[in-house]
């Protein structure tokens, strides 16, 4: 038997939760269905640096994880063995804070504390996906069942892409190893971005630690996987300088670098947001940041223009999904442009490059309107472009 959905949205993490959360509070039904078991989330070891404006949006759908997130009130960035350093302070925006950190757990927690029970098909595996002119339709197995699903809008929010044509990848050839830590003396809110030849290390204020996130070429992340911890401590400290001290390291985990662009979010009657849609490099922590603003904008869209057919019977489809489509393009292509050329800028020990890097750096610092364009667009996306 043949079932019907409005909305699938195929992957429920934090970006699908977004958007099924948000179509639910404008009154709109949809399914979301995934792979893995609920309780798989749990064990995923990313620490994220939310953005002012994500916090914004996760409080209208009551999933802001208060009590677990640690706010950012400064943000330091300078460069290894070079001059030149910014100070981002969030007196200057007159907000809270710049940033939150969350562990990625904690916020998909949230999320999945206000899904009804009847909101995600779990540990399903998807077989089959035929698109055709007023529905998609989805075979899949679930609980030892085949199940075929017809939908008028398949959303994508499956995380980061395997192999596909429709995806250009770039390789870094970095790779990040993520661990906490415990500083002394305290983080006092701040977080640190350092850029190193080797790549960024970013210490994110987590609780009483920091969440690191140490960039390295792979062989360099190889090594320092197999560390002891004594010895991880002393890598550390080497890349950072010694303005503060770093004890009992966590459980390190890794993950390969790749900037993963989508060339088009929509295809028919399928469209692609988050990880999905985008997969950038973690520095400067844009990557669900963007990819809640998708979420948000779809849901905008979807909620003002209805997902039934007009008047005269025209699918409205087309005029929705491509009014997404072009909305998002200078935040995604903006924010992918950023990333990439700051790890490109950054991850060498080229003299004049260092250079250059230092002056800028200070002239960010010294300049109030470059500074804040930088900090406002980290803190709303392409909304802060004139
Ligand atoms: C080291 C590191 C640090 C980061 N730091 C930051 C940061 O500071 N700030 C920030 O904003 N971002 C950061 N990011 C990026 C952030 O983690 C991602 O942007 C975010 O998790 C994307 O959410 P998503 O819901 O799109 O995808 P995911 O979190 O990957 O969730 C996808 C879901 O889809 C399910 N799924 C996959 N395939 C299928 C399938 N075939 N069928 C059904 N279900 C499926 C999965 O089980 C999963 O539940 C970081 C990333 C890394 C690697």
């Amino acid at each position: 038997m043949t079932e019907h959905s409005d909305i699938l949205i195929v992957g429920a993490g934090p970006v699908g939760m977004t958007l099924h959360l948000a179509l639910a509070a404008g009154g709109q039904k949809s399914l979301l269905l995934d792979r893995r078991p609920p309780q798989a989330q749990q064990g995923d070891p990313r620490a994220l640096a939310l953005s002012h404006g994500a916090r914004q949006l996760l409080e209208q759908i009551n999933s802001w994880p208060m009590r677990a997130a640690t706010p950012i009130e400064t943000i330091h960035i300078s460069q290894k063995a070079g001059f030149g350093r910014t100070l981002i302070d969030n007196k200057e925006y007159d907000l809270p804070a710049l940033g939150y950190v969350v562990r990625y757990r904690d916020l998909a927690g949230a999320l999945a504390a206000n899904l009804a029970e009847d909101a995600v098909l779990s540990e399903a595996d998807i077989l089959d996906i035929t698109p055709g002119d007023e529905h998609v339709t989805v075979t899949l197995r679930h609980a030892g069942q085949l199940r075929t699903i017809q939908t008028k809008l398949l959303v994508h929010a499956e995380g980061t892409p395997g192999d596909d044509p429709a995806v250009k990848v770039s390789d870094y050839a970095q790779h990040a190893v993520i661990c906490e830590v415990t500083p002394t003396p305290g983080h006092g809110k701040r977080a640190w971005e350092r850029f190193t030849p080797d790549g960024p290390l970013a210490l994110l204020p987590l609780g009483n630690e920091f969440s690191i996130v140490f960039t390295l070429p792979p062989a360099k992340a190889d090594a320092v996987m197999a560390m002891d911890d004594e010895t991880f401590i002393t890598a550390l400290q080497q890349q950072f300088g010694h303005r503060m001290t770093f004890a009992k390291p966590g459980p390190r985990s890794r993950f390969p670098l790749f900037l993963r662009l989508r060339d088009t979010l929509v295809k028919g009657n399928e469209v692609w947001i988050g990880n999905t849609a985008q997969t950038l490099h973690p520095v400067s922590g844009q990557g669900f940041n963007l990819g809640i603003r998708d979420a948000w904008q779809l849901a905008e869209i979807l909620l003002k223009n209805g997902v039934d057919r007009d008047p005269q019977g025209v699918p409205r489809w087309d005029s929705n999904l491509s009014t997404y489509a072009a909305s998002r393009r200078l935040d995604r292509q903006g924010s992918a442009f950023f990333t990439d050329q700051i790890v490109r800028t950054f991850s060498n020990d080229f003299g004049p490059l260092k250079l250059a890097r230092g002056l800028g750096l200070l002239a960010l610092d010294i300049c109030p309107p470059a500074r804040h364009f930088v900090a406002k667009r980290m803190i709303w996306g392409a909304r802060a472009w004139p």
